[in-house]
């Protein structure tokens, strides 16, 4: 094993994979998300051990109000039974995993982003009540933090500060962790964001609102020997941030991680689609 390799290790778990019908137990608006918490008696092997963990939830049709969605393969195994017809998944990540003492059911939220052009996912949260039905997907598996990492840099935007706090969460308290974050205004609820979900006040900076501003503000922070980066959000601002890292810096490919978490202009965007259509190799 190599240095780089030894030093930005990240185990990996895999996971039951099937569709699992969940309940929703809870709706609260905090800053920018509506944060829904859902439950099932279904969810008894199921495990989210990684900070970049995702599920697909599916959403009703917007225009119907009828739920389409996977179904498990058979009792107790592996796979899915894709619907016929179009289905409304979209990827979350899910956050807070715990048991509910009152009825032994496992527990978790998301924090759904409200944003601008809202597709069935935004749509849904804003109206979601406690009793409504939905079906997850997934983590089909769990890649953990890169703990024995001496330096943290994480560059996000909103669609990626639950696995933001998940990262901080997930490191040892001797790792040095910074943001960058993409946004564009004030940065206080977002430092209260990730403390009261980490329990750790790491401090925040903004990048430029530019075409190259993510790139330029990692630049900036100086990229060391030490430091694994992981950068989620809009695909198209991860373009250049991703060149920096992978052609100027030539860091070693186990020291970063570059996910486009959404697409402007593009509807349920595909999250394993290349970033960079001129570097489409991972
Ligand atoms: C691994 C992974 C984890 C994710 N975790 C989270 C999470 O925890 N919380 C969360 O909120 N999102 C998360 N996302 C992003 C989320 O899946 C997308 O933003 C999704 O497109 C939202 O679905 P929608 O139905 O609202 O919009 P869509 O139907 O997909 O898109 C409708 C329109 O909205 C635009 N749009 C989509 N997202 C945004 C946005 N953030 N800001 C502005 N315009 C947007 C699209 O470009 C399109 O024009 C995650 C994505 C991935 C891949």
């Amino acid at each position: 094993m190599s240095e780089a390799e030894s030093r930005f290790a990240r185990s990996r778990t895999m996971h039951r994979f099937t569709a699992r019908r969940v309940t929703v137990t809870h709706v609260v608006e905090i800053e920018h998300f509506t944060r829904v918490t859902l439950s099932s008696d279904e969810l008894g092997d199921w495990a989210s051990t990684g900070p970049e963990d995702h599920a697909k939830v599916f959403f009703p049709d917007p225009e119907t109000g009828v739920l389409a969605a996977p179904t498990p393969a058979g009792p107790g195994e592996s796979g899915i039974v894709r619907p016929e017809g179009p289905a409304f998944g979209r990827d979350f990540t899910p956050l807070n995993v715990r048991t509910d003492p009152a009825s032994g059911h496992r527990v978790f939220d998301i924090d759904v982003l409200r944003h601008d052009d809202p597709g069935p996912a935004a749509r849904w949260a804003e109206e979601a009540e406690p009793g409504d039905e939905i079906v997850i997907v997934g983590p089909r598996g769990s890649v953990g933090a890169a703990v024995a990492a001496p330096s943290l840099l994480l560059v996000v935007d909103p669609t990626a500060f639950p696995a933001a706090a998940r990262w901080i969460e997930d490191m040892p308290d001797a790792a040095r962790i910074h943001v960058i974050a993409d946004v564009d205004g004030p940065l206080d609820w977002v430092r209260s964001y990730l403390a009261a979900q980490s329990g750790r006040d790491v401090p925040v900076s903004a990048a430029g609102q530019g075409e190259n501003g993510l790139a330029e503000a990692v630049a900036q922070a100086r990229v060391d020997a030490d430091t694994y980066v992981f950068a989620a959000g809009e695909a198209g601002r991860l373009v250049p941030l991703r060149r920096l890292l992978k052609q100027e810096l030539a860091l070693p490919r186990e020291q970063w991680r570059v996910s486009g978490y959404w697409k402007s202009g593009t509807v349920n965007f595909d999250h394993h689609a290349p970033i960079d259509p001129a570097d489409p190799e991972d």
